[in-house]
């Protein structure tokens, strides 16, 4: 098969895409060690430019996640937002992207407590949607989200997404689209892949960073433009699963996600089948927002060929 892109990039070197190995041996594939990002770009037919979304953000996520389970990588932050742009460039991309940073420890005697040698991978690949079909019907999951006593669910840790891939498996073979964990207490905690919030008596809800959740950089945007460009006062707080089959519109959010409505959970429908007023809202502000033209905007687009 053609590969997608010319180019990959290993410790902030071009290689060509198939040169892009781990050795079988390496600590990463025998204990899981190992932490990245998933980032996205959006085209502007109308500016001619590529928008990268808050890379600095997510590659101090990435440095956060490398100090959590002992990592031994680089730390620069500016230096691997430049290498991402300069992957894309390289690529002469000019398409929707994902984007991916991953640090692995490439060391071929494989001891559990190898902190290195780190090697940082990137790629940048066309993408359009993540979800085929927009609105989800979601179970919750009989797996719990993994909890802060046993492994760290605020980082990207490679180890933590076989916890979301079972329920994900789960879901799937139960028919429907997406899965929503539950935290060892019974608090709704977040899908595999992406945060959630819901409206119910119209205030807009999501739990706190305290629920066993992945610090979400979408969540955090959403959280931004809710305040500042719809004036609200969001409330953090655990939310009981049954709070979910009354509310008036769930939705999820992830970079790759991006903002998605829920239409069933538990097959107890939500709103009627489409997109609820507030979700539309915050889906509009976030289509802008990524491309550099929300109000509120914070430098988060960042434009990768004109810079
Ligand atoms: N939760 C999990 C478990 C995830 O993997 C992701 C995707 N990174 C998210 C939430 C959403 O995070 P973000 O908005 O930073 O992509």
């Amino acid at each position: 098969a053609n590969p997608p892109v010319t180019y990959l990039m290993r410790d902030g070197e071009l290689v060509e895409y198939a040169d892009a190995n781990l050795h079988v041996l390496s600590t990463t594939l025998k204990y899981g060690v190992g932490v990245f990002e998933g980032f996205r770009a959006y085209w502007s037919e109308d500016d001619n430019e590529l928008y990268a979304f808050r890379v600095a953000d997510h590659m101090r996520r990435l440095v956060d996640s490398m100090r959590v389970v002992e990592i031994d990588g680089p730390q620069d932050i500016e230096m691997l937002s430049e290498q991402l742009l300069s992957l894309v460039r390289a690529n002469n991309l000019r398409s929707n992207l994902h984007m991916r940073a991953q640090v692995f420890v490439d060391s071929s005697d494989g001891k559990p407590d190898d902190t290195g040698p780190a090697t940082v991978f990137m790629a940048a690949i066309p993408m359009n949607n993540y979800f085929g079909a927009s609105g989800l019907d979601v179970q919750i999951s009989s797996w719990a989200r993994l909890s802060d006593r046993s492994m760290p669910p605020r980082i990207k840790s490679i180890a933590n997404y076989q916890n979301g891939r079972l329920a994900l498996l789960e879901s799937r073979r139960n028919g429907y689209d997406a899965a929503l964990l539950l935290t060892e207490d019974g608090h709704v905690a977040e899908g595999a892949g992406y945060n959630v919030f819901m409206v119910r008596q119209g205030k807009l809800c999501t739990p706190p960073a305290t629920e066993s959740i992945l610090e979400g950089i979408t969540r955090d945007s959403v959280l931004h433009l809710a305040r500042t460009e719809l004036g609200l006062d969001v409330d953090l707080r655990p939310i009981d699963r049954t709070e979910l089959y009354s509310a008036d519109e769930i939705f999820v959010c992830g970079s790759a996600a991006e903002v998605n409505h829920v239409t069933s959970v538990d097959r107890t429908p939500i709103g009627n089948g489409t997109a609820g007023e507030l979700t539309r809202r915050i889906q509009d502000l976030y289509q802008k927002a990524v491309l550099g033209r929300a109000a509120a905007d914070q430098n988060w687009a960042l434009p990768v060929y004109a810079g």
